[in-house]
C-alpha cells in the first residue's frame, strides 16, 4: 500500500492554509470531526442562497479549473444550470493522471467529506441528483475513504433523499479507472463510465450541453471543487483577494524531482517558483538547479535562472510555460535531460489511444527521433526538424489534448534549455566548454 497523503503535506496544520488545513488535522473516517472543523457550514450557505446564488458567488470567486486547463467554472455551471434537459450529471475529475500531479489524492485521502461536500454544493447549483466520482484505480487508500464518507454522509442525511432536510435530492457513485491516462479526458471518461471504450470524444458539443449519457454534464477536478465550499464560507469578495487579479484563489502544487522536501504545497496564486522551491528545500547541498518542467508532460520547462516566474495562469502563459495543474518537476545538474525527455516521449506513446493518426503516429515518430538524438549525443539536423514537423501536426490535428501537448515539453527543452543544440554539442544541453 502507499504511504499515507499526511507524509505528501510539509505543512499540515500550518497557519494560513485554506484548502489544506484539514489534512493531516481531522480524522478522516470521522463526519463529527469534519463538522467541528467547519463541515457542512457551506452547504448550509448554499441552500440559503438558492442555486443562482451559489453559481453567482463562484462566478464573483472567479474560480477557474484546476485540473490545468484554468476554465472559470461557474460558466460551466451556469451553462448546464441553463439547459432545460434532464437529467443533469455532475462528474468529478479523480483520475489524477498527470505525471508529477498528486494534490488530489491529498485532498481525498486526507479530507475526504470536502469534496463530497463540495459535490454536493455543485450538483445542488446544477440541478443534478447524481454526481460520478471517477477515480484512478491506483489510489486504493483515497477510494477507501471516499467510500466510507459516501457510506457515512448517506447515513446521516448529508446525501440521498431529502439532503440535510432540504426539498433536495443527491447521491455519489465512485468508479475506478483502471490505469488509462486517457480515461481522465473528460470524455473519454463518460464513455468509460458507459460501460464504452475509453476514448475521448471530439469537442464540441461541449459536456455543458451533451456530456454522460448525452445530458448536460459538469465536469470538475477534485481541487476545483473543494474549492467552492471555501467561497461559499468567506464570500466571493474575500476568495478574491487572495491571489492576484487573473488568478484568484489558493492553489496546490505539486513539488517533485530533485529536491529536499518534495510534496504538496498550497501557496496564493501569485507567489514565484523561487518561493515555492524555498519551501521546499531547494536542490540537494552540492547542486545547481538545471530546470524545472512546470505543467506536467503536457507543460514547458523554465531555465534555473527564471525562478522570478509569477506562479499564476497569466504569468507562466506571458512567460512561454503553463501552470497545468501545478506540477513543478525540480531537476538539479545531475539529471539527464535527453532521458526525461525520452520518458516524457514514452509515455505519449504508451497512453496515446490511437483512435485519431497525427497523435498515434507522431507520438511513435517522436519517440524514435528522440531515442536517436540521444544515441547520437547531438543533432542531425534532419530529426530535430521531424520533431517539429510532427509536432505541430500533433497539435493541430489531434483530436483531444494528449496529441495536442504531446511536443510541448519536448520542444521547450530543445528551444529553451538548449538540448540537442549542435552548436552547443552536448547531449543533455549544459553549455559546452
Ligand atoms: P479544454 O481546454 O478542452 O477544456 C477545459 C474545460 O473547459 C473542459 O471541461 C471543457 O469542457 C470546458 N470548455 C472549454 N470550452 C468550453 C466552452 N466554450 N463552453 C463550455 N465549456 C467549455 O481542456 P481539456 O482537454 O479538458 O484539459 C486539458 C488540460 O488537462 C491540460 O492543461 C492538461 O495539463 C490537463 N491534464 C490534467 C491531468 C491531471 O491529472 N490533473 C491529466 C491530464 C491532463
Ligand atoms: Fe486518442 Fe491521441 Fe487522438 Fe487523443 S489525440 S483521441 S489520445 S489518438
Amino acid at each position: 500500500d502507499e504511504p499515507p497523503a499526511e507524509r505528501a503535506v510539509p505543512q499540515a496544520g500550518q497557519d494560513g492554509l485554506v484548502l489544506l488545513r484539514r489534512v493531516g488535522v481531522v480524522d478522516p473516517a470521522s463526519l463529527d470531526d469534519y463538522r467541528a472543523h467547519g463541515g457542512y457550514t457551506a452547504l448550509r450557505r448554499a441552500f440559503e442562497l438558492g442555486p443562482a446564488g451559489v453559481i453567482r458567488e463562484v462566478l464573483d470567486s472567479g474560480l477557474v479549473g484546476r485540473g490545468g486547463a484554468a476554465f472559470p467554472t461557474g460558466r460551466k455551471w451556469q451553462a448546464t444550470a441553463s439547459r432545460p434537459d434532464r437529467p443533469k450529471y455532475l462528474v468529478c475529475n479523480a483520475d489524477e493522471s498527470e505525471p508529477g500531479t498528486f494534490k488530489d489524492r491529498v485532498i481525498m485521502e486526507g479530507d475526504p467529506y470536502a469534496l463530497i461536500e463540495a459535490m454536493t454544493i455543485a450538483g445542488y447549483a446544477i440541478g443534478a441528483s447524481r454526481g460520478y466520482l471517477y477515480i484512478r484505480g491506483e489510489y486504493p487508500r483515497a477510494l477507501r475513504r471516499l467510500e466510507h464518507a459516501i457510506a457515512t454522509a448517506r447515513a446521516r442525511g448529508f446525501l440521498g433523499e431529502r439532503v440535510m432536510g432540504q426539498d433536495f435530492s443527491f447521491d455519489i457513485e465512485i468508479r475506478r479507472g483502471a490505469g488509462a491516462y486517457i480515461c481522465g479526458e473528460e470524455t473519454a471518461i463518460f464513455n468509460s463510465i458507459e460501460g464504452r471504450r475509453g476514448e475521448p470524444r471530439s469537442k464540441p458539443p461541449f459536456p455543458v450541453e451533451k456530456g454522460l449519457f448525452g445530458k448536460p454534464t459538469v465536469v470538475n477536478n477534485v481541487e476545483t471543487l473543494v474549492n467552492v465550499p471555501v467561497i461559499l464560507t468567506m464570500g466571493a469578495e474575500a476568495y478574491r483577494a487572495i491571489g492576484t487579479g487573473g488568478s484568484t484563489g489558493p492553489k496546490l502544487f505539486c513539488v517533485s524531482g530533485t529536491v529536499r522536501r518534495p510534496g504538496v504545497y498550497e501557496l496564493p496564486f501569485g507567489a514565484t517558483l523561487r518561493d515555492l522551491l524555498e519551501l521546499a528545500g531547494g536542490v540537494p547541498e552540492g547542486r545547481t538547479l538545471r530546470a524545472v518542467l512546470l505543467g506536467g508532460a503536457a507543460g514547458a520547462f523554465v531555465r534555473g535562472d527564471e525562478l522570478d516566474i509569477p506562479l499564476t495562469f497569466e504569468g507562466t502563459r506571458a512567460a512561454g510555460a503553463t501552470l497545468g495543474s501545478g506540477v513543478v518537476l525540480v531537476l538539479d545538474d545531475s539529471v539527464e535531460l535527453p532521458g526525461i525527455l525520452l520518458r516524457i516521449a514514452e509515455f505519449f506513446r504508451e497512453e496515446s489511444c490511437g483512435q485519431c493518426v497525427p497523435c498515434r503516429v507522431g507520438t511513435v515518430r517522436q519517440h524514435e527521433a528522440l531515442n536517436r538524438l540521444r544515441a547520437n549525443g547531438r543533432s542531425p539536423d534532419g530529426d530535430i526538424a521531424l520533431l517539429r514537423e510532427v509536432g505541430q501536426a500533433m497539435r493541430d490535428a489531434s483530436i483531444c489534448g494528449l496529441g495536442q501537448t504531446a511536443w510541448n515539453a519536448i520542444e521547450s527543452a530543445i528551444d529553451r534549455l538548449g538540448v540537442f543544440n549542435a552548436t552547443q554539442g552536448v547531449a543533455d544541453g549544459r553549455e559546452s566548454s
